[in-house]
């Protein structure tokens, strides 16, 4: 295995716990897409990582252990990540959720999602993409009821970014269970699948009557599994708003899977910031507003980014959120920590009186390098306006 000085900074970082590999980090860069062994300035051995361009990082540390990464080493992963999920595996009311996450399962640059009877990868880098048939091998022998696997690419390279991998296929669109909810999935088309399952804990609290009685605005949608959510627990008038046609077809199946009427659920195909536009046109008024957008946006006429711009939706939201009602502040942006997400929400309420009533990282299942706090990319605050 080659072997890799580094220095006494990045031999203290590994040491605490962190494992992203970072290009600053080495002086100078082995051919990438190996495995490595990682040295201290005085020579002795910090443990084993590999080396590999991805979207954050050029790779991972993976084990103060002289290991390497065979099938064995696999398997063995596999098992601990299946058992620290018995408590998900016990729930008959939810069938879907993250078996494997990267490095808060021992490796950083892959995940795995159980929709049902059916998995995806999701490779983040070249070199586990090289050593997918020994990852696929492991993941069959501990979990053989998995009925069939898809995979997502999500690295440059590689010509196509979806496709079948082993066993049978799954319909081309089936339904999985959370919290009881019916939600409509597809795993080969595109990377989204028609929900993210990270923010269960979020649709948990909708689901279990925040907005029992209430009207709730959706804002970037996507399928509006917000509002069936807040439908199922009891909402009584829900919009969601999205950019892309195909939101509202999609946001359609979810609530007929539930057996409800769509009457009193709109789909409003619209750029946001229209919408509040039209909104106070119209003076509509909601009790909750959900906003959970995209890191980055850029459409034909402006673009959007969490870190500069999150502040303009809660200061629109805030003109037409009835008395004492609810904002839900989402983002995923990896870029804005929750110290700098806070001053964007703060910003936008202009001293405007509110109190946090919830806060939400990444559920249990997402399991993440508490060393690393940027690995808990997920931050949501549940806030009561006018108390
Ligand atoms: N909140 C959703 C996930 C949102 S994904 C959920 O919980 O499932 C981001 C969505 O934002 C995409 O569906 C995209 O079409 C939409 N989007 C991006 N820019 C937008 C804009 N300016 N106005 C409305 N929707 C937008």
């Amino acid at each position: 295995m080659k072997k890799l000085t580094v220095s006494r900074q990045v031999a203290t970082k590994i040491k605490q716990g962190q494992s992203l590999l970072e290009k600053e980090d080495f002086e100078s860069l082995p051919a990438l897409d190996q495995p490595v062994q990682l040295l201290a300035g005085d020579g002795h051995s910090l443990g084993v990582g590999y080396l590999s361009e991805q979207n954050k990082g050029i790779g991972w540390f993976v084990s103060s252990e002289p290991l390497s990464f065979d099938l064995a080493f696999f398997q063995e992963l596999f098992t601990r990540a299946k058992s620290y999920r018995s408590s998900y595996y016990s729930d008959a009311s939810t069938t879907a959720f993250r078996l494997f996450n990267q490095e808060g399962d021992g490796f950083g640059g892959f995940t795995v999602d159980l929709y049902g009877e059916f998995v995806v990868f999701s490779w983040y880098n070249p070199y586990v993409f090289q050593i997918k048939e020994t990852i696929l091998a492991a993941f069959q022998a501990v979990f053989p009821e998995v009925r069939g696997a898809y995979e997502k690419i999500r690295f440059k390279g590689v010509e196509y970014e979806s496709a079948f991998v082993y066993g049978e296929e799954a319909p081309k669109e089936f339904f999985i269970l959370e919290n009881g909810v019916s939600y409509q999935v597809f795993l080969n088309d595109g990377l989204m699948t028609g929900i993210f399952l990270d923010q269960h804990e979020v649709r948990a609290s909708l689901v279990d009557g925040l907005a029992a009685g209430k009207s709730l605005l959706n804002m970037f949608s996507y399928t509006a599994a917000f509002s069936v959510a807040a439908a199922m627990g009891g909402a009584v008038q829900t919009t969601s708003v999205d950019l892309a046609k195909r939101s509202r077809e999609l946001s359609e199946a979810h609530f007929v899977a539930n057996g409800l009427a769509l009457d009193d659920h709109r789909f409003v195909v619209m750029d946001v910031f229209d919408y509040y536009k039209y909104a106070k046109r119209h003076e509509l008024s909601y009790d909750v507003i959900v906003i959970d957008p995209p890191s980055f946006a850029r459409n034909k006429k402006r673009t959007f980014s969490v870190a500069k711009d999150y502040h303009r939706l809660v200061s629109e939201a805030l003109e037409i959120l009835n008395p004492g009602g609810i904002l839900i502040l989402s983002t995923n942006a990896a870029n804005v920590n929750k110290e700098k997400f806070k001053k964007q929400i703060e910003k936008g309420f202009q001293g405007r009186k509110h109190r946090y009533l919830a806060t939400y990282g990444l559920p249990a299942d997402f399991r993440w390098n508490k060393k690393e706090e940027s690995s808990n990319y997920l931050k949501v605050f549940t806030i009561k306006v006018d108390v």
